[in-house]
C-alpha cells in the first residue's frame, strides 16, 4: 500500500513533468473508484494550468489555478507520466492529458484510489478536514503526542496509524519508527513519557526521510513517475524480519498481532 514516502516520492517525481503545464482534457475510463470520479471532470480541467503539486497526508493535491484535483492512491494505485497516445492497460482508469502531448495516468487494480475535484481550498474538503499534523512539519512535536495520549490504553502502534494523532504513518513505518525509538509496539500510549515521545518524533522523521530518499517501498508494482521500472525494496530493521536477528543486539525479532495488523519488534531493544 502506498504510504507517505511513496506519495511524496510520486509528488517529487511528477512535479518537473507537470508544473506550469496546461491541461487539454481528462479521459475517465472507469468512474467507479473509491468515490465516483466526477462526470464533468474533462470540462472542469480543460484549459487549466497546473500551478503546483502539494501533499497532505497521503493525498496528492494538484493546484489547477484556484481549484484543485485531489488524488489518493488507495491500496494499489500509482501515477505515472506517459505519451498521451500510449494504449491504456486494463487498470488505467484516468488520464489527465496535457497540451505537451503527455498524460498523467492513474493505474489502480483494486480501485480504492480516488480522483476528486475541489473548487475551493483543498483543506476545506471533507477528507482533509481534521487531519493531524504532518510528521515532517514543526507542528508535530513530543508535546503533541504526549498531550493527546494521556489516559489512552490503546497500543502506541495502533495510535501511530490513526490519522488523528499523526497523519500518513502506515504499518511499515510505524514498526520501523518504534524500533528506532526503542518502544515496544504494544505499550499503552498513555504510559509513555514525554522524553520517549521526543525519541519517537525523531525516529518517525528519520524513518520517513530515509524512505523518501530510497524512493518509497511498499508497492511491488509501483512504476516511477517518469515511467522507469519500480522502486527497489528497502532494507528494514524489523518489518517483515520475524525470526531473524536484530541488527543491534542479535536477539530474535518477534511478531505479534496488534489491532489486526502485524507488529514486528526486538524483545531486547524495545520496551
Ligand atoms: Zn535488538
Amino acid at each position: 500500500m502506498p504510504e507517505l514516502p511513496e506519495v511524496e516520492t510520486t509528488r517529487l517525481g511528477l512535479t518537473p513533468h507537470l508544473q506550469g503545464q496546461r491541461i487539454r482534457t481528462a479521459i475517465v475510463r472507469n468512474h467507479r473508484l473509491r468515490w465516483p470520479v466526477p462526470r464533468k471532470l474533462p470540462a472542469l480541467v480543460a484549459g487549466r494550468r497546473i500551478e503546483q503539486l502539494l501533499r497532505r497526508s497521503k493525498y496528492l493535491l494538484m493546484d489547477c489555478g484556484g481549484a484543485w484535483l485531489i488524488f489518493h492512491l488507495g491500496m494499489s494505485g500509482s501515477l505515472r507520466v506517459v505519451p498521451a497516445d500510449t494504449p491504456p492497460g486494463d487498470h488505467d482508469h484516468v488520464d489527465l492529458v496535457l497540451e505537451t502531448g503527455i498524460a498523467l495516468r492513474l493505474h489502480d487494480p483494486r480501485r480504492f484510489g480516488a480522483v476528486l475535484w475541489e473548487p475551493g481550498e483543498p483543506s476545506r474538503h471533507k477528507l482533509l478536514q481534521g487531519l493531524a499534523p504532518e510528521p515532517l512539519e514543526s507542528a508535530f512535536t513530543p508535546k503533541w503526542l504526549f498531550d493527546r495520549t494521556r489516559g489512552r490504553k490503546a497500543p502506541i502502534k495502533s495510535l501511530l496509524m490513526d490519522n488523528h494523532l499523526v497523519c500518513g504513518v502506515g504499518n511499515i513505518y510505524a514498526n520501523e519508527s518504534l524500533f528506532r525509538a526503542g518502544i515496544h509496539p504494544g505499550r499503552a500510549a498513555g504510559r509513555i513519557g514525554e522524553p520517549r515521545y521526543a525519541k519517537l518524533v525523531d525516529a518517525i522523521r528519520a524513518t520517513l526521510r530515509a524512505a523518501i530518499q530510497a524512493g518509497g517501498s511498499s508497492l511491488r508494482d509501483f512504476v516511477h513517475a517518469d515511467g522507469s521500472p519500480g522502486y527497489f525494496q528497502q532494507q528494514y530493521l524489523v518489518y517483515g524480519r520475524a525470526g531473524e536477528r536484530c541488527t543491534r543486539c542479535e536477539k530474535t525479532i518477534k511478531t505479534v498481532r496488534i489491532g489486526q495488523r502485524s507488529a514486528f519488534y526486538c524483545p531486547g531493544c524495545q520496551r
